[in-house]
């Protein structure tokens, strides 16, 4: 470790704040959840388990598994809404129940949040100023477009699908849900949805806020359970699939419903470039890095897991970004001042160990922030790897987790073949002071997103996805709600 680095660490111990916990007492989680289908909560005929919190692992509460039973009451419930109710209903109606939810969220902000960073791990200044902010954005945003579906771009009084089966995954269990029910409600579809096996509190207490809303019942069912229960929905009698989550199982996905006349949205992995070049405004960029890679853990899709640096800053910017990383405090969740929360689970860490320890085996220079890991829980320390080759596994396979590969380049045409050198295609960052080389190197990546000088920046009205192995389809703006639509009879 430099002297720099070392002395980074010991004016952090000296300027160390004091903890600043949130109260969990504004969450009141029931000992064990049912199934919410047709308006009401059911148990499920799966054997149940407990989601836990990552951070402690303490047991949260027991949450039922549907079967392909229950997962077809569930169908037929939304079903019976669709023909009977929601179909039928005018769009301003629907948008009020929109906007009747979001305002709803905002309501329970507070609790949302202090549950989705219970159950995920994440830090709790980014589920209260990120995750449930946004999950509010989605509603309003798609509220509004409920009445005005002749203007999305399919002609006069397009259609709906019908039913949609949405399977989420657990980095953004809230906001991943909103990116789902939001358009297929707006556009007058009704919804069966699975959240996440290790992450389906908030997919629960959302259920309740449905309720509040006065939603009709059957408009919207969540049904819990694992890989199981997500199958049985892509195989139940849906007329959507919306699928987001890796590309393993987007690919099984993609062959259960060949052939058939279900429509698909898969929006998969990533494993995105994040580009410096020399006249980067420096400071921003080294915390665009940051944020990029280690926000949410790097439980993100689109995080800047590679970092291409030009060659002639390399050792500055990488010795800067170490001292950088020196100041993140690694803790609980519901820490205000915590930078960076729990690994969501055993599993997942287990994944980034063995990827980073591939790393080190295959000649990468390892190094991890200097921080305390708590004895309990599942951590992992911010970790960057220099010395990395395109071909190495870590430059390659997306880890998710906060581990940040570092590559070089020369030129603008060396750092645009070796962002688009990857079987992902989803974001990219650019960072520099030049607009006229922003815009020509944004012009030859092949990614769905391109942040330029910011990364992981999220609008309702910006549509979202990606090429490639990162899947198809798009979420958020006009496009995310065209594909929950079909033209209208002409
Ligand atoms: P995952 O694919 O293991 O699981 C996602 C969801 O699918 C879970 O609800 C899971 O229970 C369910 N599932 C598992 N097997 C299934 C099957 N055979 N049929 C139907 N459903 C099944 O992914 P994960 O580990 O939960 O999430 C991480 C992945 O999600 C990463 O690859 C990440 O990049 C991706 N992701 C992509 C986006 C995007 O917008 N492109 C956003 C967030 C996460």
């Amino acid at each position: 470790m430099s002297k720099d680095i070392q002395q980074a660490g010991e004016e952090r111990r000296f300027l160390d704040y004091a903890p600043a916990p949130e109260s969990r007492d504004i969450v009141r989680l029931r000992p064990s959840y049912g199934l919410f289908i047709d308006g009401d909560w059911v148990d499920g005929h799966g054997a149940p388990f407990t989601t836990i919190d990552p951070s402690t692992e303490a047991p949260l509460a027991e949450i039922a598994v549907a079967d392909e039973a229950d997962v077809a009451l569930a169908v037929a419930a939304a079903r019976r809404a669709y023909d009977k109710v929601w179909s039928r209903m005018p769009g301003a109606e629907r948008g009020k129940y929109l906007f009747r939810i979001a305002r709803l969220v905002q309501e329970r902000a507070r609790e949302l949040a202090v549950a989705e960073s219970l159950d995920n791990g994440k830090p709790i200044k980014e589920s209260r100023d990120v995750d449930v902010p946004l999950v509010a954005a989605w509603f309003f945003y798609y509220a509004g477009w409920a009445d005005k579906l002749d203007y999305a771009g399919l002609g006069a009084s397009p259609r709906a699908l019908g039913v949609a089966g949405q399977v989420i995954p657990w980095n953004f269990p809230l906001l991943m849900l909103a990116w789902k029910i939001a358009p297929a409600l707006a556009a007058g579809n009704t919804v069966v949805l699975k959240p996440a096996e290790t992450t389906p509190l908030t997919a629960l207490l959302f259920a309740d806020i449905c309720r509040q809303a006065g939603l009709p019942a059957g408009v919207v069912n969540i049904v819990t359970g694992a890989g199981e229960t997500g199958r049985a929905l892509v195989r139940a009698e849906v007329d959507k699939v919306a699928f987001t989550g890796s590309t393993a199982v987007g690919r099984e996905i993609a062959k259960a419903i060949a052939g058939t006349e279900k429509r698909a949205t898969l929006e998969l992995g990533g494993k995105a470039a994040n580009i410096v070049f020399d006249d980067a405004p420096i400071d921003q960029a080294i915390e665009g890095v940051v944020n990029g890679i280690f926000f949410n853990q790097g439980h993100v899709c689109c995080a800047g897991s590679r970092l291409l640096v030009q060659e002639s800053i390399h050792d500055e910017l990488v010795d800067r970004l170490k001292q950088r990383l020196t100041t993140l405090r690694l803790g609980s969740p519901l820490d205000k001042n915590t930078d960076i929360g729990a690994i969501n689970s055993a599993e997942q860490l287990e994944r980034i160990r063995r990827l980073s320890e591939l790393g080190e085996a295959e000649g990468a220079e390892r190094w991890s922030a200097p921080c305390a890991i708590p004895e309990q829980g599942f951590w992992f320390a911010p970790t960057i790897f220099t010395n990395v080759s395109t071909s190495s596994t870590i430059a390659r396979e997306e880890i998710f987790g906060p581990v940040l590969s570092v590559l070089t380049f020369r030129t603008p045409a060396e750092a645009v073949a070796k962002a688009n050198n990857t079987p992902y295609g989803l974001s990219a960052g650019i960072w520099s002071d030049k607009g006229s080389k922003i815009l020509a190197v944004a012009d030859r990546l092949r990614a769905g997103v391109i942040w330029a000088n910011t990364f992981n920046r999220f609008d309702p009205a910006s549509p979202f996805g990606g090429y490639k192995e990162s899947g198809y389809g798009r979420e958020g703006g006009r496009h995310g709600l065209t594909a929950y639509l079909k033209a209208g009879a002409r």
